[in-house]
């Protein structure tokens, strides 16, 4: 199978690398980030996409996957798998397949979790959004750069799945920082407050293997001075692209609402930008009700 690999950031790259070092034939095209060792270089987006089998994408957003979108289809080989790793909005993912479609070729959203981390060790989850048969076809890609894939449904699922995650691991995130700070004015150890939460009915995986508290629990960024990890900023662009999505559906979501404002106000004026999303556990800390 010869791939063309569009979006060599932090993601791609190491995505990108462990195709090519599993022995696929990788062609692929960044404007900016370094070529990852064993992929083939292209000069344009449409170098990377012609004549091959899957061309896999992890762009920034749903405006730049539009256009990179409008570039390659018409150069790809009918037949061929658009496999989108990027996350985006829902609306961008739908109309990148449609016109995918149309063109004679298989569409697929793949939106990834896992981080840098999953990418580089290969053990992302893709959640995937379009026709079972495009599924299998892409299978064993997603076999070399995750552990778990799960076909979510028609196209646009995939998306919908990482955001609808996202939404509850920033409320839930939230929720765990606001306990700890509340936890500490009550004169509460956390330690103690970790071990009865990690076994009682509040706990979850922002408690149990990410804990927000400095020297608590298994190792995470707390442990690091709060360097990602996850970035705050991304994930406020999940919380704002789940409230976007709800606001298209007419889904009622005030938690996910309450979630992006205070992530939003925690990035934009707050110095939160480039510290982990769990360093909301110090701007709770000492804060009173006002
Ligand atoms: P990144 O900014 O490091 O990489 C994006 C790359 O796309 C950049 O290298 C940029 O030069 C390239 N690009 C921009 N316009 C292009 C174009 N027209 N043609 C070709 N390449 C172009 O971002 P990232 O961290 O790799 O994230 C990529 C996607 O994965 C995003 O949608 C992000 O939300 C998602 N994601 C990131 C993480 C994470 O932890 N970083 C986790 C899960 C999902």
């Amino acid at each position: 199978m010869k791939i063309g690999f569009i979006g060599l950031g932090n993601m791609g790259g190491p995505m990108a690398a462990n195709l090519a070092a599993a022995g696929y034939e990788v062609t692929g095209y960044d404007p900016i980030a370094p070529f990852p060792k064993g992929v083939t270089e292209a000069k344009s987006g449409k170098d990377a996409a012609r004549g091959q089998d899957v061309v896999i994408t992890m762009l920034p957003d749903g405006t730049i996957l539009r256009a990179v979108a409008g570039e390659v289809i018409p150069v790809m080989t009918k037949g061929a798998v658009l496999l989108d790793c990027s996350t985006v909005d829902v609306q961008s993912a739908r109309d990148v397949a449609a016109l995918a479609t149309d063109a004679g070729l298989e569409a697929l959203d793949a939106p990834v979790s896992g981080g840098v981390g999953g990418a580089t060790a290969g053990t992302l989850t893709f959640m995937v959004g379009g026709s079972e048969a495009g599924f299998a076809r892409v299978a064993p890609l997603l076999e070399v750069m995750g552990q778990k894939a799960v076909h979510c449904g028609p196209s646009g699922n995939g998306q919908a799945a990482k955001i609808c995650n996202n939404m509850i691991l920033g409320v839930t995130m939230i929720a765990t920082c606001e306990a700890f700070a509340l936890a500490d004015k009550l004169g509460l150890d956390r330690q103690a407050m970790f071990d009865v939460v990690s076994t009682s009915s509040g706990y979850s995986w922002t408690m149990n293997a990410y804990c927000p508290a400095p020297g608590i629990g298994p190792k995470s960024p707390a442990d690091n001075d709060y360097q990602p990890g996850f970035a705050a900023e991304l994930m406020l662009k999940d919380l704002r692209l789940a409230q976007q999505a709800a606001e298209a559906a007419d889904a009622d979501t005030p938690m996910g609402e309450a979630a992006r404002d205070l992530y939003e106000r925690f990035v934009e004026e707050e110095n939160g930008k480039g510290r982990d999303f769990s360093a909301m556990l110090p701007r709770f800390e000492g804060r009173g009700r006002a």
